[in-house]
């Protein structure tokens, strides 16, 4: 099996990309599989160099290795664009008040479903560029995911045509990671549950492409005691910051007590959490940050 990190450098590293990591490696260890790094650097807005580099120390620090790294996004523009001109597309010269409009049917998560306008629209010479979208007619895709289990969504109605390439040119997300997981050979993809709703239409460009979906594993959010989603910008949950308190063995130990992957707080490192890794421990429901990480 094949498993990756795919951490995004616009950020030094958070407890929730911390936890993400841990179980993808945990995962990948346990069964003897092969690790991949992918540094997904496709936003050139949000990606710094020093994060980059960060990310390599950080995850040494916490002795989460891998065995292959793969290039970065921002270097594979060709392969993205062959796959792009193989997708029924159209441009799409929609304002943002468009796509905001009061009416746009939105979903549970708050996305707002594209309405299909620019279909019919003949190409503009505006100055405007145009985003591209790619044409999906009514389908229902399921998965089984490994954590959170049955998941079923009517692509046109929860998604409709989604973008897979910017107005700024930059290949879509959605687009790049199954290019990247595909020709990856990535065989186990495990992330956060935030992108749980994301899945669906990424296995329908799987199949788009001609290529077999990987197993899914979404793991649960971390949250504060009141249920609020941790956020990137508590600095005090950052890696920076949380290397000044505590030993890596300290924070994974802490981890894994709250994620009852282990059954007390107790320094554990990586590598001695293997043997005790399963997927069967973690649980749907948000994983509640206390005091564990007070200092
Ligand atoms: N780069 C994304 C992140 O850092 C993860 C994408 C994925 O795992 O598919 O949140």
């Amino acid at each position: 099996m094949i498993g990756r990190f795919a951490p995004s450098p616009s950020g030094r590293m958070h407890l929730g990309n911390i936890f993400t990591a841990l179980i993808a490696w945990l995962s990948v260890r346990s069964q003897d599989g092969k690790m991949l790094l992918r540094i997904e650097d496709l936003d050139p807005d949000r990606s710094k160099r020093a994060y980059i580099e960060a990310l390599y120390e950080d995850l040494h620090w916490l002795g989460l290795d891998w065995d292959e790294e793969m290039p970065l996004q921002s270097k594979r523009d060709e392969v993205y664009r062959a796959h792009f001109d193989r997708l029924k597309t159209y441009p799409c010269y929609c304002t943002r008040n468009e796509l905001h409009a009061a009416n746009a049917p939105h979903v549970s998560d708050g996305r707002t479903v594209y309405a299909g306008t620019c279909r019919e629209r003949l190409p503009q010479s505006t100055k405007k560029v145009p985003a591209w979208r790619v044409w999906v007619d009514p389908c229902e895709i399921s998965f089984a995911d490994g954590v959170f289990g049955n998941v079923t969504q009517e692509l046109s109605r929860e998604w409709g045509d989604f973008i897979v390439r910017r107005s700024d040119g930059v290949y879509a997300y959605q687009l790049a990671v199954v290019c990247d997981d595909a020709l990856g050979g990535v065989t186990e993809v495990v992330r956060g549950c935030d992108l749980l709703s994301s899945t669906p239409a990424q296995i329908w460009l799987y199949r788009q492409f001609g290529y077999i979906p990987p197993k899914f594993y979404h793991v649960p959010l971390l949250v504060a005691p009141d249920g609020r989603r941790l956020s990137k910008r508590e600095k005090d949950l950052d890696l920076a910051y949380l290397k000044e308190h505590f030993t890596p063995q300290e924070l994974i130990g802490k981890l894994a007590f709250a994620s009852h992957l282990a059954d007390s707080d107790c320094p554990i490192s990586a590598s001695g959490l293997v043997s005790q890794f399963s997927w069967q421990k973690l649980k749907t429901e948000p994983i509640v940050i206390d005091k564990q990480f007070a200092v």
